[in-house]
This record gives C-alpha cells, structure tokens and sequence, in this order.
C-alpha cells in the first residue's frame, strides 16, 4: 500500500518521495531482468519523516516484467 498520504506506522503526514536507482554504479542490481538494457530502473521510494519507515515501489512499466520473469511467492 503506497503510503502517499500518511504513514502507516505512526501515521505522521510528513512523508516524502523520490526515484532513486536500481542499479548503482557498483552495486547489486536490484531489480534484474526487468527493463530493456538501456532502461533506467529505479524504485519509488517513499519514507516517513517521523519514524523512517520506508517503502519501495517498482514502477509500472516494470511490473509485466516482474509478472513474467519472477517466481510467484
Ligand atoms: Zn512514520
């Protein structure tokens, strides 16, 4: 569940927003075999100003992707 407008661990407001890399310049790829080579794949992150809880969130564009090519929990 995005938490766009509160937090759902302390219920603060002040949450915020980014895009940030999947892939670093020599970090793990976190997101493997989803996206075209030449895509940039990010996460959405959102996090909590109060408490830091944080949450990822794959894009759309990545998520047939994600449907096809990952293992089902
Ligand atoms: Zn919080």
């Amino acid at each position: 569940m995005k938490f766009s407008k509160s937090c759902p661990e302390c219920n603060s407001l002040e949450i915020y927003t980014k895009s940030v890399n999947a892939v670093g310049g020599y970090g793990p790829d976190l997101l493997p075999n989803v996206g075209g080579f030449f895509s940039k794949k990010q996460f959405q992150i959102y996090i909590c100003g109060n408490c830091g809880y944080t949450q990822f969130y794959v894009p759309d564009k990545f998520l047939a992707d994600v449907r096809e090519k990952y293992p089902r929990a």
